[in-house]
């Protein structure tokens, strides 16, 4: 059984290829068993549905057009490459789960991996990306619109926040059981050899 410490030195470190590698693996040798499991999938869907009432607060907003703008500016908009860090294990799971298809969009210096040519591709993104608003956005909205936004953007991540807990819960249980051959297929990088060593440790 591994502890909850393990499971965030492994879950929140590493280069995205890494993170994306290993919830790739995850969602290949657990995907089925999360999906019988009717505490999970009942969360999934509680946060597919509020995921679902922000994007069309956000469309009513006109926010899309707001950031394809800054994006379309030199420099690029909020979606730059050191944001790409705040995304986790666990959370690109999440969306494995959901049925995304979660792949690298661009691995160039300035915009954030994920950021494809329709925007995110990611349907569960990282906190900060969700509760981010700049003042552009600010700036267009009165109070009350932005409070609503505010509501439903803390809803989804507290839907985020349990079902990431429940999946903690889940690997806590089940990562000793044989994950550590599977993922030393994935590659070679000092990233991945380093978080391999920690997974064959617990397996
Ligand atoms: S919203 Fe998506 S594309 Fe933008 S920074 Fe966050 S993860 Fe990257």
């Amino acid at each position: 059984m591994a502890t909850r410490s393990e499971i965030y030195a492994l879950f929140y470190s590493g280069d995205v290829a890494v993170k994306l590698a290993a919830a790739q693996e995850l969602y290949s040798q657990y995907g089925k068993v999360l999906a019988l499991r009717p505490d999970i999938m009942a969360q999934l869907a509680a946060l597919a549905a509020s995921e679902h009432a922000l994007q069309t607060r956000m469309g009513a907003m006109g926010m899309g057009n707001t950031c394809t703008q800054c994006a379309s500016r030199p420099g690029g908009g909020c979606c730059s490459r050191f944001m790409t860090g705040e995304n986790d294990v666990l959370q690109l799971l999440m969306n494995l789960l959901a049925g995304v298809q979660v792949t690298i969009q661009q691995d160039g210096p300035v915009e954030c991996c994920f950021l494809g040519v329709a925007g995110c591709v990611l349907v569960m993104k990282p906190m900060f990306c969700l509760n981010y608003n700049c003042s552009q956005i600010k700036g267009k909205e009165d109070g009350p619109t932005l409070i609503f936004l505010e509501q439903r953007t803390g809803e989804l991540l507290r839907k985020q926040a349990v079902l990431e807990d429940l999946l903690i819960d889940f690997f806590c249980e089940n990562l000793c059981r044989g994950l550590g051959q599977p993922l030393k297929e994935l590659g070679s990088s000092p990233a991945m050899i380093e978080k391999l060593a920690v997974f064959a440790l617990l397996s």
